[in-house]
């Protein structure tokens, strides 16, 4: 579904993706792992077009992505849930969602319904959704942040770690959720700082270092590899 091929991405002089491939295959949901500063974020930011490679190449669905303005790839079935949520505090929930659907050229009742649908996945959302997003805690809004990406009816969500600042109990609510969304046919691209998390959902997993692709391997082997267990799992 989405191939990335020798990505290089740079701020200026410095080249924060040196050179990465991988893959995502429909249905899957695949993880980047890496400590900060590897360029997890920068990799996202590039697929959805916010920022232009050096070089490089991204394909979805068979056709080229590079060189796509963000409202085009967001129209070809992409989104993402920035790190850090970047709501609108002040607006309400439903006003949030809404500007998710912002592309949308489909029926107001189409959108309603996806918006229903984020309130049953969420739904203590439904239930306040009058309020400003800036009164709800930390995992409500990481909550409206991956409901807002829903919005567009992506079929590759990208999740830009959802876990951050999260207690253990609502981290797993935001992986229960991201397990539910793969079943309803939704890939998922997912970075993450919370390896255990991470790659005990992800049917793959790939492991970036300063910039590079160290390795990678199936979610479940790499939850017991020892390279991961030490760097990432805070094994001895
Ligand atoms: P984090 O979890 O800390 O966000 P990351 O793996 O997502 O880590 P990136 O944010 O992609 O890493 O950063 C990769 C490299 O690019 C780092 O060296 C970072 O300092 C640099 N970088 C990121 N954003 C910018 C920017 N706007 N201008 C200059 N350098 C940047």
């Amino acid at each position: 579904m989405l191939e990335v091929k020798d990505l290089v991405v740079a701020y200026g002089r410095v080249t924060a993706v040196k050179g990465i491939s991988f893959t995502v295959e429909q249905g899957q949901v695949v993880t980047l792992l890496g400590t900060n500063g590897a360029g997890k974020s920068t990799t996202l930011r590039t697929i959805s077009g916010l920022l232009k490679p050096v070089s490089g190449e991204i394909w979805f669905e068979g056709r080229r992505l590079d060189g796509e303005p963000a409202h085009k790839v967001v129209q070809r079935g992409i989104a993402q849930s920035p790190e850090g949520r970047r709501l609108f505090r002040k607006m309400s929930v439903e006003d949030n969602l809404m500007l998710g659907a912002y592309s949308r050229t489909d029926s107001a009742a189409a959108i309603k319904a996806d918006m229903d649908r984020v309130y049953d996945l969420f739904e203590v959302l439904g239930q306040r959704r009058r309020e400003p997003a800036g009164l709800f805690s930390g995992g409500e809004q990481q909550m409206l942040a991956i409901g807002r990406a829903m919005m567009s009816r992506p079929t590759l969500l990208m999740l830009d770690e959802p876990s951050m600042g999260l207690s253990p109990i609502m981290t797993q609510t935001i992986m229960r959720t991201i397990r539910e969304l793969q079943a309803e046919g939704v890939t998922i691209l997912l970075v993450e700082q919370n390896a255990q998390a991470a790659l005990s959902l992800a049917d793959r997993g790939y492991v970036l270092e300063v910039g590079s692709i160290a390795f990678s391997d199936t979610g479940r082997n790499l939850l017991r590899d020892d390279r991961v267990k030490r760097a990432y799992l805070g094994a001895a």
